[in-house]
């Protein structure tokens, strides 16, 4: 589907991407591309700063029909990438393209240039999503907010580069395939006092300790053991020194579900086991929600459509339907709005080294990926139209 040429400035692209990474809500190098490269395709409309740091472009086919909204995010990550002699090296210390984001920008840009090219048999509207701050799953939502579903989509699609799958292999299935999370803060305060002298004192960090533990029972005795949940706390900081009780304790952790009547029973039985360790050590609980995204679920129908493509695109032995993560994405919050599907585009080539973990200094993945992800993309949109 794309000639030699096309996949040359595709993988140039990406690398310009990789190059310059920018942080969450702060990819404005990016935006500004993005938007020239769909100005300069002469799409009907393109907006810029839709959730802050988006953009939006609306491509109108020629003949009438439904829309369909294609989705990339944009996004880099906080951490230095390793130097492995590869040329496209970011140059921002400190920031790295380490999700992938990159090649999913340069995909859909190249996905809105093939569709452009076809605009005269086009029946329908393409609408094409540039999201930011997927990595602090907040971008989505401002975009809504900014009403980038306008023209208001029949149905969305989206791509994920992903290295726990070899490239030429593409995964979807219907359902959850992303976690909801929610991340919390849970602050813990009693009365300091002196070591020795515990009884005089309310110690939040025998309480702290004691909660650690009764919060991993969200897990094994509330949530139905068919139902994968996984409550992590990662971060837990009280005290000065040995010989001082403090009088607070903080702690941070995430609650990552897939399904949605699991999640909010998880989510109430947590504010009760905060609330009840806090009264058994008497100190007083203060919790705050900070990220929170639900689960990313995949229409039915729209995942065998998706499936039916990919098929076709990389052939029927490399179609899988295993791939779920705990990881969230806000991804979900376009899903909630329209029905579609989001689905794993396999980049990894374990023979020269490209399979690191993603959000890894190491993370890089084998470029043919960009291909597969350009072609299932178009499909997937051209297959949604004309099916009409
Ligand atoms: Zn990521
Ligand atoms: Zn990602």
């Amino acid at each position: 589907m794309l000639t030699a040429e096309q996949s040359e400035r595709l993988v140039e692209l990406r690398r310009d991407f990789h190059r310059h990474p920018e942080l969450s809500h702060q990819e404005h190098r990016t935006a500004a591309i993005v938007a020239d490269r769909l100005r300069e395709l002469g799409l009907h409309r393109v907006r810029t700063a839709v959730g802050q740091t988006g953009v939006v472009g609306v491509l109108q086919g020629t003949r009438p029909g439904r829309t369909v909204m294609l989705r990339a995010d944009i996004d880099a990550l906080p951490l230095t990438e390793a130097d492995r002699g590869q040329p496209y090296r970011s140059v921002q210390q400190g920031t790295h393209h380490a999700c992938g984001h990159d090649g999913h920008t340069a995909v859909l840009l190249t996905v809105a240039e093939l569709l452009t090219a076809r605009k005269a048999d086009l029946a329908g509207t393409v609408l094409f999503v540039f999201q930011p701050a997927e990595e602090r799953v907040g971008g989505a939502e401002g975009m809504l907010q900014d009403r980038a579903l306008d023209p208001r989509p029949d149905a969305c699609f989206g791509l994920h580069l992903w290295n726990e799958l070899e490239v030429g292999q593409v995964d979807v299935r219907p359902g959850p395939i992303y976690a909801s999370a929610d991340a919390f803060v849970i602050t813990l305060t009693g009365s300091g006092g002196h070591a020795a002298m515990p009884h005089q004192a309310a110690d939040p960090v025998l309480a702290s300790a004691e909660l650690v533990i009764a919060l991993q029972t969200l897990v094994s005795r509330d949530s139905p053991p068919i139902e994968p949940a996984v409550l992590t706390i990662g971060s837990i900081h009280g005290g000065t020194a040995s010989n001082i009780i403090p009088n607070q304790v903080e702690l941070q952790g995430t609650l990552r579900v897939f399904d949605p009547v699991v999640r909010q029973r998880l989510l109430d039985r947590l504010r009760a086991v905060v609330d009840g360790v806090a009264a058994t050590f008497r100190v007083t609980p203060e919790i705050t929600m900070t990220d929170c995204c639900p689960a990313c679920i995949n229409d039915t129908a729209m995942a065998q459509l998706v499936e039916g493509v990919a098929r076709r695109v990389v052939g029927p032995r490399n179609v899988g339907s295993s791939m779920r993560t705990m990881g969230a994405d806000d991804m979900s919050l376009f899903l909630n709005a329209v029905p579609g599907c989001y689905f794993f585009v396999g980049s990894a080539n374990r023979e020269r080294g490209l399979n690191s973990p993603h959000h890894s200094p190491t993370f890089d993945f084998d470029e043919r990926a960009l291909d597969v992800g350009v072609q299932m993309l178009t499909s997937v949109a051209l297959e949604f139209l004309e099916r009409g």
